[in-house]
C-alpha cells in the first residue's frame, strides 16, 4: 500500500502532498497537531485527543475546521487507507497561508494534515532496560499545555540528549520538574507516585490520564503536585509517559542510576495495568 496523505480534502500520496510556502505553519509554526495511537486499527482515547485538540485551537484562536465525527471519519479512513494493525495518526492544523503578517489574516481557509505511520512502541528489551535521560532547564514558552507546531525549543532540548547518548531530556523550571521533550514525567518516592500537576508548563498528556487512572484503579498511593529537582535525583522510580512510549522507566539520570538502576516494582505493576486495559479497550471497542 503506497503511503497516503491527508491534505485539505483529499487523500493523496504524502510525496504529493504539499503546501503554499506562505503557509503560516511553515512561516511562523502558527499551528496546532495531536499524534493519536492507534491499535489493532482502533485509535486510543480518540474523544480525548479531539477534546485536547480543541482545547488547543481554542488556546492560538483558530476555529476548529472540522466537527469530531468528521475528524473521527477522517481518522477512521486514514488508517483503513494504511495497512499495519498499530498506528501512529499525526494530524495538523494551521491558520493557513497568507501574506507574512504576525497578525492573523482575515478570511483564510486553515491547512488540515494527516498521515500515518507506524506506531512503534518500546521492544521487550526497553522496558527491561529502561531509558536514559539528561537533565536540563526548561526554556520553553510559559504555554506548554498547548499542543503547537513550534516545537524548536523541544527539538533542541532533545538534541541535547541525544548528544551526550540519552533517550530523553528530563526538564525543571525554577528547581522543579516540568516533563520531558516529548513525554510527561512521574517519580516514585517509598511507595508513592509522584505526578506534576497538569498546568501551563506542561502537555496535558493523554497516557498521563490513563497512568493516574490505572494507579487508582490498583491502589497506588499518589500525589499530584510541585516536584522539586532534588527529589526528583533521589527518587527511587522514574518513568515517563506518552502515545508512543506507553509507559517506560527512566533507569539512568545524568549518568546516574535511578534506584537500583532497573525498572523498579510500581513500574513494572503499572507497565502491566497499561498493556492489559489497551487489550481490554480493543476488546470492548471490537
Ligand atoms: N509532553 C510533551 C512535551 C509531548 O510532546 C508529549 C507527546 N505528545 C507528551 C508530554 C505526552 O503526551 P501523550 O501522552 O498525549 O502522548
Amino acid at each position: 500500500m503506497s503511503d497516503t496523505a491527508y491534505l485539505n480534502g483529499e487523500f493523496l500520496p504524502l510525496e504529493k502532498a504539499q503546501v503554499s510556502v506562505l503557509d503560516r505553519g511553515f512561516i511562523f509554526g502558527d499551528g496546532v497537531y495531536e499524534v493519536i495511537p492507534v491499535y489493532s486499527r482502533r485509535p486510543f482515547r480518540l474523544p480525548e485527543h479531539l477534546r485536547r485538540l480543541q482545547r488547543s485551537l481554542d488556546a492560538i484562536r483558530l476555529a476548529n475546521p472540522m466537527t469530531d465525527a468528521e475528524w473521527a471519519r477522517l481518522v477512521q479512513e486514514i488508517v483503513a487507507r494504511h495497512a499495519g494493525e498499530d498506528q501512529s495518526v499525526y494530524l495538523q492544523v494551521t491558520r493557513g497561508a497568507a501574506k507574512r503578517d504576525h497578525a492573523f489574516p482575515k478570511n483564510v481557509a486553515p491547512t488540515v494534515f494527516m498521515m500515518s505511520n507506524p506506531l512503534v512502541t518500546p521492544s521487550r528489551e526497553q522496558v527491561e532496560s529502561g531509558a536514559t535521560a539528561v537533565t536540563a532547564t526548561d526554556f520553553r514558552w510559559l504555554r506548554c499545555d498547548v499542543k503547537v507546531t513550534s516545537l524548536l525549543a523541544n527539538c533542541l532540548l532533545r538534541q541535547r540528549a541525544v548528544d551526550a547518548g540519552a533517550d530523553e531530556v528530563v526538564m525543571f523550571r525554577d528547581g522543579y520538574l516540568t516533563e520531558g521533550s516529548s513525554s510527561n514525567v512521574f517519580a516514585v518516592k517509598n511507595g508513592t507516585l509522584l505526578a506534576p500537576p497538569k498546568n501551563h508548563l506542561v502537555l496535558p498528556g493523554i497516557t498521563y490520564d490513563v497512568v493516574l487512572e490505572l494507579a487508582a484503579m490498583k491502589k497506588v498511593p499518589t500525589e499530584t503536585r510541585e516536584i522539586a529537582e532534588d527529589e526528583v535525583r533521589g527518587a527511587d522510580e522514574l518513568w515517563l509517559t506518552s502515545s508512543s512510549k506507553e509507559v517506560l522507566a527512566i533507569t539512568r539520570l545524568d549518568g546516574k542510576p535511578v534506584g537500583a538502576g532497573k525498572p523498579g516494582a510500581l513500574f513494572r505493576t503499572l507497565y502491566q495495568a497499561f498493556q492489559e486495559f489497551k487489550r481490554t479497550v480493543m476488546r470492548q471497542a471490537a
